[in-house]
């Protein structure tokens, strides 16, 4: 899609702090981060939200997770086999959640204590 933000970041229209990559999936910082690490993972492929590409490609939505984990390892806040310090996943759905770019994205937050419940 011409006009979504991301999709432009994947064809290189726009720059991006990449930090990981596979032939599916982008990952790169958040330009406004709200913790030490924040990298929001994408599906190269335009799906707006979770829900609507579990429906279209569900494998697509496990490859951005394992992406999300992946992340995680590399800035050294999880282990191969997830354990500490660990990291939250989170994925805005819709407006009152405070979705702001309409192509799905997981947030990967991580490097300080996590509050819960979350705002
Ligand atoms: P959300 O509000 O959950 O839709 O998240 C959108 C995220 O995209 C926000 O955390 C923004 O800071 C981030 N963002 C917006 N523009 C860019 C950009 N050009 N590069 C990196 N992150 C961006
Ligand atoms: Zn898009």
């Amino acid at each position: 899609m011409s006009d979504c933000l991301f999709c432009r970041m994947v064809a290189g229209e726009i720059p991006a702090d990449v930090v990981h990559e596979t032939d599916r999936t982008l990952a790169f910082r958040d330009i406004n981060p709200q913790a030490p690490t924040h990298v929001l993972v994408i599906p190269k492929d335009h799906h707006a939200t979770a829900g609507l590409l579990v429906g279209a490609d569900p494998q697509l939505l496990v490859d951005v997770v394992a992406a999300a984990h992946a992340v995680a390892v590399q800035e050294g806040l999880a282990t191969e086999d997830g354990s500490e310090p660990g990291y939250r996943i989170v994925t805005n759905t819709g407006p009152q959640a405070g979705q702001t770019v309409h192509h799905l994205h997981l947030h990967v937050l991580g490097g300080r204590p996590m509050r819960w419940p979350p705002g």
